[in-house]
């Protein structure tokens, strides 16, 4: 990604230098072995039913055990994941991993994000039958998050894509719906099982809840019903943004006030759970 922070002014012309690839070029080589090596893992956060009080699902995020750097969050490895296929190999013990997880804890709902290379490759929808067969988890019980990017690549084949998720019983979500190119039209072409609002709405709720952001999440809110589509807000971190996006008609929610993502999460109210 270009920031514009990162330029250059050279004379007349501005140069622009990729940040992340500049600052992690040592990274390449050890993240090329991790998977070998069983250095990722994933960490897990609870989507919550705040009216309900429960837990109706859980997103799988990746993590990078580096014996060398440490502990690795996406935002400092994935970007150079996705600049080569290694990313559909990781894509796909993410999946493998998580549906294991969620079969193990007895049938709960996971969430897992895919990439670009990967919504992209061939054998996709394999893979996620594949990972579902393996773990014996209902496909009800996956949820594969994509990005309005993601689909503009090539819409015609994430219709296709999209429609055999949802013949297969899998559901697809729309993450960090808002700050991409939205277009409305592509919620009505799409199949889709729901939208998550991304957190940048959030945090602005508190400072102006009269403000057009909210206003676009009470938008959203009747959007997302009329349309039969669950809608989940991101990134709510204190009980003020829960009692706004209350009253704005959110229901689910997912963020630090409620859990951080952790190795350790484990549902507490599935029945047969170690
Ligand atoms: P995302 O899918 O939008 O995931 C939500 C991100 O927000 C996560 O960051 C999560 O830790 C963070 N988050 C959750 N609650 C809060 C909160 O209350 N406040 C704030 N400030 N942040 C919160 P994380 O884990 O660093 O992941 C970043 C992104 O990396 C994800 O954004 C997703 O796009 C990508 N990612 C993570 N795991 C995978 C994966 O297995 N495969 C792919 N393709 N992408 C992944
Ligand atoms: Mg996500
Ligand atoms: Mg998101
Ligand atoms: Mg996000």
């Amino acid at each position: 990604e270009l920031a514009l922070s990162d330029a250059k002014t050279q004379g007349e012309s501005v140069v622009f230098f990729d940040a992340s690839l500049h600052l992690h070029a040592g990274l390449e080589g050890p993240l090329s072995r991790a998977l070998q090596r069983g250095e990722f893992e994933l960490h897990f956060q609870p989507l919550v039913d705040v009216s309900g009080r429960r837990v109706v699902c859980a997103e799988a995020l990746l993590r990078w055990n580096s014996p060398e750097h440490g502990l690795q969050m996406p935002g400092t490895f994935m970007p150079i994941l996705e600049r080569s296929d290694a990313i559909v190999e990781v894509g796909a013990w993410v999946l493998r991993e998580a549906c294991r997880a969620a079969a193990l804890w007895g049938g709960v709902r996971v969430a897992v994000n895919l990439s670009a290379r990967q919504f992209a490759s061939r054998d996709l929808r394999s893979v996620v039958l594949g990972a579902l067969r393996d773990s014996g988890l209902p496909p009800a019980c996956l949820e594969l998050e994509i990005t309005e990017s993601l689909m503009m690549q090539s819409p015609e084949r994430a219709a296709r894509l999209l429609a055999a998720f949802q013949e297969d019983g899998v559901r697809v979500v729309l993450d960090d719906f808002g700050t991409g190119y939205s277009s409305l039209g592509y919620l009505a072409r799409f199949p889709l099982s729901g939208l998550k609002i991304d957190r940048s709405f959030v945090s602005a709720l508190e400072e102006k809840p009269d403000g057009h952001d909210a206003a676009i999440v009470r938008a959203v809110v009747g959007l997302s019903r009329d349309m039969g589509l669950e809608l989940v807000a991101e990134g709510v971190e204190s009980l003020g943004q829960v009692e706004l996006l209350e009253n704005l008609g959110v229901r689910i929610m997912q963020g630090y006030y409620f859990a951080r993502p952790s190795a350790q999460w484990r549902p507490l109210n599935v029945p047969g759970v170690r």
